[in-house]
């Protein structure tokens, strides 16, 4: 079965064709990067607009590099929640026409569900085991029972840890988008320039709940606080300062979750999951007997690819969307809902 499937729930306008949920035959992601660079953070308004110019040929360019026509397409599978509305409103408008002229099933699909869905394409792991979606607005540590079955164990109680790298960079002026700036920046820096604590969080309720809040304000308003003046205060040392205290910071909980619900598979997903030193940090749990998948780099942040391979495994049960669902900016990708 060849699922097309469309992401432009922010400011990736993205196009693939996934065969059977596993072969990639296409890939197409058309970033907006450049264009909401001079306004270091992406602007809603005009990310639909280009959304809008933009999806046609990125559709026809994804079925091209498959060397597909429309008609060899079994079924379309579109985010429609979360994200910025009138981006979402796009591609779920575009892939409920496509269906529609080609009379082929139509599937919506959680673009978070989808995040921790992306290492099951290359890797895939047995149910159940712990998943970990880091991304620019999720931070969520879960167990993962199926495709659908999503249980929340924690999650930030207020900023994403994407959210925090890119006000740290945006405040230091280090590059846009904010992520990428710091890991590559970190690449050269001391780790230890700045010893920033780690949260004060402590909830017998929610053990692996976890605050991006203290750290980001620390990194930017109390940085000598933390600063033992041996070493520079130049910006690699900063990013990699920070990079390591908010890797850390997550890493302690999934290692405590991971003993304590006695999961031993681990699937990390999202944005942030392309960072160098989480990466390395995945891998090191390997040495405990863990088996670990994380998507290669083009898979972290939003693509087609995940929300096809995504829509396969509905399909394949037989589930279908239909034309009545409309987009939502609210999360519905968990099973319990965290209060
Ligand atoms: P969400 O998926 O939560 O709705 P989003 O779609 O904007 O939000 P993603 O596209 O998954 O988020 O990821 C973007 C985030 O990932 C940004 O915050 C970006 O800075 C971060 N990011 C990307 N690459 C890296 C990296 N190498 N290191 C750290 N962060 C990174
Ligand atoms: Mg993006
Ligand atoms: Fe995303």
């Amino acid at each position: 079965m060849r699922v097309l499937g469309i992401e432009t729930s922010c400011d990736e306008c993205s196009a693939a064709v996934v065969e059977d949920g596993r072969t990639i035959l296409s890939n197409i992601i058309a970033t907006q990067i450049e264009l909401h660079k001079p306004y270091e953070g992406v602007v809603p308004e005009l990310a639909s607009r280009l959304h809008t110019q933009w999806i046609g040929t990125v559709v026809q360019t994804a079925l091209q590099k498959a060397g597909l026509e429309p008609h060899d397409i079994d079924a379309v599978a579109v985010t429609n929640r979360p994200g910025l509305l009138g981006s979402l409103l796009v591609g779920l408008s575009f892939a409920k026409g496509f269906s529609a002229s080609l009379d082929i099933p139509f599937i919506t699909i959680d673009h978070i569900r989808a995040h921790l869905y992306a290492s099951q394409i290359e890797h895939p792991l047995e149910y159940p085991y712990l998943g970990l979606l880091v991304s620019g607005g999720h931070t969520v540590i879960c167990r993962v029972d199926g495709y659908d079955a999503i249980e929340v164990l924690g999650t930030t109680i207020d900023d994403a840890i994407g959210e925090a790298f890119d006000k740290v960079a945006k405040h230091y002026g280090f590059g846009y988008p904010g992520g990428i700036a710091i890991d590559r920046l970190a690449k050269k820096g001391n780790p230890l320039a700045f010893l920033f604590p780690g949260p004060t969080l402590h909830s017998k309720d929610h053990p692996y709940d976890i605050s991006y809040s203290g750290l980001k304000t620390a990194a930017i308003n109390q940085l000598d606080a933390f600063w033992d003046g041996s070493s520079e205060k130049s910006p690699e040392n900063i990013a990699a300062s920070f990079q390591r205290a908010a890797v850390n910071m997550l890493i302690k909980r999934v290692r405590a979750a991971l003993e304590e619900t006695g999961l031993k598979r681990l699937s990390a997903g999202g944005g942030v999951a392309a960072n160098s030193y989480l990466r390395l940090e995945l891998e090191a749990l390997k040495k405990g007997g863990y088996e670990v998948s994380f998507p290669s780099l083009k898979l972290c942040t939003d693509n087609g690819a995940m929300i096809a391979a995504l829509a396969y495994r509905y399909l394949a049960d037989g589930i279908q969307g239909d034309y009545s669902e409309s987009a939502s900016a609210r999360v519905t990708a968990f099973k319990k809902q965290y209060s």
